[in-house]
């Protein structure tokens, strides 16, 4: 792929989202989710059903809006919904009450996890997939409890490609709610729709946007006015979106010129998500970037910034950046660092990571075979063409982007930013990138990065629920609230791994151990 390897990160880590899009074919899901739907709808109750009053007791509650007066309490959970909540040691059990007690263990809200791409199999090409119609089936079964699995209940996928993949996991007898921002707003002839062929490198992107100055390489059938700002919000809404997904990426390696949108056009996204009352999200990972998205007044900038242009070589933050990133504090915009993305293509160069325990729980035992066999190894190599020691491959990503990420990060967890808790799951096509792991990982990094375990737990809870309005229902443990609940034996406040120590989630009401919610589990 390259021959410098100063410059090698540089444009691999460009790699997220782009083979995301390649690697969707369109009748290829609906082929395998059919057969799939068949097997969730004769499960049994209704999805998400809420199951009868429980009381958990005698647990200490985390709750945002409260992390002053972390205490023993008592939560009673009727019909799905939090009704009341008692923050003392000694309470009466309420009458007709399943009681489940909390003894020793900690009583935190549901995980928000407002960046994922559901419909794509993390580590395989279409190809790949295309000929593995039982192992994919397997993965999409598991799907949704490996979110639970790692305490997410509520999700947003960011851009959607197949709908019938949203359709069926909300068909799941137990699932995460999920949210999306519909088809996203992709500029014509740029990321990520660059890396289809040019024949049919529209059809996957029926909200892009026109571009009269390359009215030539716009096949004729696509009007203009059916594709402004405006006309693809509209249809954004109209899916039942509840946000905007665009873009602004120049690109790499053989296509570094990419079409970008003026701020013209990002005026008209963000009037017409205004109007519409849609969070305008928008992929930015590079200095001039984020300084579009911030001159244009997005909410939430969809990674962190690991890539500073001319300033890369800087070794500290440089002034410049700090005022954007002074701006972005001070406009509240919400801001998801991402760093897994770069772990994702790092994940194919440190031998230990495969063999995560969870790595096990989660992944269908064929799946994870093939992880194992050389050919699941193919994207290791598209990676590293120059066949860099594993050593050195990791060495580079250390020095470039995951300094400069990790600076950035730093800087704005020592001011108060709106973090919003988003995983990119999966950001390319790596086996890097699992569901619900790949959240506790982001986690993780953020921590190493210097965000507090408070701002961690804030970005993941309520900070995600006001971003996308839906803190009257979610994001804190408080009565009328949707009883999506997570119980870890360890506090998140006090270590970040307690996030992977969770015993019981609740999603509208209805618990499940995690036990039950691995793969092969019999319960
Ligand atoms: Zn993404």
């Amino acid at each position: 792929m390259v021959s410098d390897c100063h410059t090698a990160p540089e444009r691999m880590v460009f790699v997220p989202v782009i083979y995301l899009d390649i690697t969707i074919r369109m009748n290829f899901f609906a082929i395998i989710l059919v057969s799939l739907f068949s097997v969730v709808a004769n499960a049994g109750p209704a999805p998400n059903q809420a199951a009868s009053r429980t009381w958990i007791t005698n647990v200490t509650i985390i709750s945002p809006e409260n992390l002053d007066h972390v205490g023993k309490g008592s939560v009673l959970i009727d019909n799905g919904r939090i009704v009341s909540v008692e923050r003392k040691k000694e309470a009466k059990k309420p009458v007709g009450a399943t009681v489940v007690s909390g003894n020793g263990q900690f009583l935190i809200p549901g995980l928000i996890d407002s960046h994922v791409h559901l419909a794509a199999v993390p580590g395989m090409t279409s190809d790949q997939s295309q000929g593995k119609p039982e192992m994919v089936k397997e993965y999409f079964k598991q799907l949704p409890r490996s979110y639970l699995y790692f305490g997410y209940t509520t999700l947003v996928d960011l851009a959607v490609v197949h709908r019938e993949v949203l359709e069926n996991f909300r068909q799941a007898p137990l699932h995460p709610d999920l949210y999306d921002c519909g088809a996203s707003l992709v500029f014509a002839n740029g990321y990520p729709m660059s890396f289809l062929p040019r024949p049919t490198r529209f059809i996957p992107f029926p909200n892009f946007i026109y571009d009269p100055k390359q009215a030539a390489s716009i096949p004729q059938e696509y009007r203009p006015e059916d594709h402004t700002p405006a006309a693809d919000v509209a249809r954004v809404k109209s899916s039942g979106g509840v946000c905007v997904k665009t873009y602004f990426e120049r690109g790499f390696a053989d296509d570094k010129n990419l079409p970008v949108m003026g701020t013209d056009v990002l005026a008209e996204i963000r009037k017409a998500s205004t109007e519409d009352g849609l969070v305008l999200m928008i992929h930015a990972n590079a200095f001039e970037a984020q300084t579009f998205a911030v001159d244009g007044n997005a909410d939430v900038i969809a990674h962190g910034m690991w890539h500073w242009g001319d300033l890369d070589r800087s070794p500290e933050l440089p002034s410049e950046i700090k005022e954007l990133l002074d701006r972005i504090v001070e406009k509240k915009i919400g801001y998801q660092p991402t760093i897994q993305v770069l772990y994702g293509e790092l994940a194919y160069f440190e031998p230990e990571y495969l063999k995560i325990n969870a790595i096990a729980k989660i992944t269908p035992e064929e799946l994870l075979e093939w992880f194992n066999s050389p050919e699941g190894n193919w994207f290791k190599k598209e990676l590293n063409e120059d066949n860099l020691s594993d050593a050195t491959f990791l060495e580079m990503y250390e020095r470039g982007p995951l300094r400069r990420v990790r600076q950035v990060v730093a800087y704005l967890a020592s001011k108060d930013t709106n973090f919003v808790f988003g995983s990119d799951t999966p950001s390319s096509p790596t086996y890097g990138n699992l569901p619900g792991l790949n959240g506790y990982l982001e986690m993780q990094q953020l921590r190493k990065a210097g965000m507090s375990l408070a701002q961690i737990f804030r970005a993941a809870t309520i900070n995600n629920a006001r971003e996308f309005k839906m803190d009257s229902q979610l994001g804190s443990i408080e009565p009328g609230k949707i009883a999506n609940l997570v119980m870890p034996k360890k506090s998140p406040l006090e270590r970040v791994d307690a996030y992977d120590s969770i015993t019981t989630v609740w999603v509208h009401g209805k618990a499940a151990s995690r036990r039950s919610l691995a793969v092969n589990s019999n319960e």
